[in-house]
């Protein structure tokens, strides 16, 4: 499989800049729902205390991906400086630009994935 050029490494840094910023938004604007149960207080009883707390949930769950996707990002914005961006962590192949440019913080080639999503 074909290496990163300096360019499209390059372009997929800025990429994944790009994305730190914006789920650092996303935690930030995320913070207040997630950390406290609003209640309307136009509306009276259970319904709206249940949809508060799903909200809640809602936004915990959010949060947790957006925090787990984070450090993803951050661990190959640390490989791009390090040199080692764009190879599978488990066999060492070059990661193809393509599947680099769905998702940049990829750190297992296709098959890999694969094979870690099965479990074996
Ligand atoms: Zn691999």
């Amino acid at each position: 499989m074909a290496e990163l050029s300096d360019r499209q490494r390059l372009a997929l840094q800025r990429q994944l800049q790009e994305l730190r910023e914006e789920l650092n938004k996303l935690l930030d604007s995320s913070r207040q729902v997630a950390a406290t149960v609003v209640l309307d207080q136009t509306k009276v009883g259970r319904l709206s205390r249940m949809d508060a707390l799903q909200q809640q949930a809602m936004a915990q769950a959010n949060r947790t991906a957006y925090r787990r996707r984070l450090q993803k990002v951050e661990a190959a914005l640390g490989a791009v400086d390090s040199g080692d961006y764009g190879y599978c962590e488990a066999c060492g192949e070059a990661i193809p630009y393509a599947r680099l440019q769905i998702k940049p913080e990829s750190d297992l080639c296709v098959n890999c994935q694969a094979h870690e999503e099965r479990g074996d």
